[in-house]
């Protein structure tokens, strides 16, 4: 596979704020946050404006200024969600409440680490966006390894590259952070070997670091996959249902452990991300720091807009990545780039692909599925086999669909079939739910 790594050479640029910046209140998995200001309010740089009691972790302006309107709004999925929009003042007036964590990180208490990265909003910053607390707090006392994933193995991607490149401590002190909070010893910082120059300056670094050490992986389409990981660092298999620390590992994205340190060493919550900003119809690709709720239009426009009018908007990396509706939506915690491609890059879906039953699917798929006969059974609307032959084991890797000399859009077929099933599952648990009420009502 092509690696179109062409930013990789592109210094991290730090984008001057926005004149108003957009912050949707959900941009992690689990409860979305509420408001905790209103129209009219002057807010900092840092501040919390927005909270959730639940799954989650809370969201912060990345201006000061004064909130315009909390209105509904399309994020880059294409969902409406609460969003803050904020008139910047241009004062970059830092929230008063921020504070370095103060004490020794040997004698901290796990318990106050992970209430801290709460804070912080730091969130997996590879696109998951699963909140870091809950995945160390879930993690503790059953992980024994944690990975750091610096594999970034999409195509077009290079933001991590430079990050390593750039500003490693940050990353290796990070991940030191998160060692202590989830009481792990053990930590390896995975990186692919089309990054040597990255994987030599953390060596260097970390000089026989005893806690830590770098592990140079194979350039692969889907190293980066948790799964893939696990199982190349420890010969483990997850198996399906089963999370990273069911076999010993949690893993961070480098950047979260970047975030992580950030909020540590500065008290600085995750109000911006690097962005890679690519493709063929982008006249000055680049790595760019941007704060978080820039609009992505404001971003292109930074690196020099669309050398041609382009085809297909993606939020994300070619395999992975989603298509982007609106390019007035805003950047979040999880954007981790944003490509422009013409059409040589993304071909017209053929509306009359055909499956020549070559096989090349099930060679490509690193989960070990049969991804034409999970095409061909949602097709044919039969989501049951579709489940029996391992849908929701499918991790969306694309490699499938890239290979097919079909042009079968297996991906699409099977993303539509896990979200049928996800839906009778929901379905049939509301229906036990309810079923399970009414017989006490009965009872009584
Ligand atoms: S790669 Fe495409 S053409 Fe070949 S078996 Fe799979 S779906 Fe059919
Ligand atoms: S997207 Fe295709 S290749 Fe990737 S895991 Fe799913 S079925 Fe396998």
């Amino acid at each position: 596979m092509d690696e179109y790594k062409n930013t990789r050479r592109s210094q991290i640029r730090r984008m001057p704020a926005p004149e108003r910046v957009m912050i949707p209140l959900s941009q992690h998995i689990g409860a979305p946050c509420t408001p905790c200001v209103a129209p009219g309010d002057t807010v900092t740089r840092g501040q919390v404006i927005g909270r959730t009691e639940g799954l989650g972790c809370p969201v912060h302006s990345s201006v000061s200024g004064v909130v315009r309107e909390i209105a509904e709004r399309h994020d880059a999925r294409g969902r409406a969600v609460q969003t803050v929009c904020i008139d910047n003042d241009g004062h970059n007036t830092l929230c008063p409440d921020l504070a370095p964590y103060e004490g020794l990180l040997c004698e901290a208490d796990p318990d106050r680490m992970i209430e801290l990265i709460r804070e912080a909003g730091i969130v997996g910053m590879g696109g998951a966006g699963f909140p870091a607390y809950a995945k160390i707090s879930s993690a503790r006392g059953k992980a024994e390894l944690l990975i750091v994933n610096c594999a970034e193995c999409e195509p077009f991607i290079t933001a991590n590259h430079r990050l390593l490149l750039e500003n490693p401590a940050s990353v290796i002190n990070g991940a030191k952070i998160l060692l202590k909070a989830l009481g792990v010893t053990r930590g390896v910082l995975a990186v692919e070997d089309n990054k040597l120059d990255a994987a030599n300056k953390l060596e260097q670094l970390l000089d026989g670091d005893q806690l830590l050490r770098v592990r140079v992986l194979k350039t692969k389409y889907p190293q980066g996959d948790e799964r893939q990981l696990i199982y190349v660092l420890t010969g483990k298999q997850l198996p399906v249902g089963k999370l990273p620390a069911d076999a010993g590992c949690v893993i961070f994205n480098a950047e979260t452990c970047a975030s992580v340190y950030q909020a540590f060493a500065h008290g600085m919550p995750v109000v911006e991300r690097t962005v890679t900003v690519d493709g063929d119809c982008i006249a000055n690709p680049k790595n760019v720091l941007v704060p978080i709720g820039t609009p992505i239009r404001d971003l292109i426009e930074f690196c020099g807009g669309y050398r041609a009018q382009p085809k297909k908007l993606l939020n994300g990396g070619p395999m992975m990545g989603q298509a982007l509706h609106d390019p007035d939506s805003p950047v979040t915690k999880t954007t981790s780039a944003v490509l422009a491609f013409s059409e040589k890059f993304s071909p017209a879906p053929k509306e009359d692909y055909r499956c020549i039953r070559c096989g090349k699917c099930v060679q490509a798929c690193p989960m070990h599925l049969m991804p034409i006969y999970l095409s061909q059974y949602l097709r044919a609307g039969n989501l049951e086999a579709c489940l029996q032959y391992g849908a929701n084991s499918c991790i969306e890797c694309g490699c499938c669909t890239y290979i097919c000399p079909g042009r079968v859009p297996i991906v699409q077929h099977i993303r539509v079939a896990k979200g049928k099933l996800r839906e009778q599952k929901m379905a049939a648990e509301a229906a036990a739910r309810r079923s399970e009420k009414e017989g006490k009502n009965g009872a009584k």
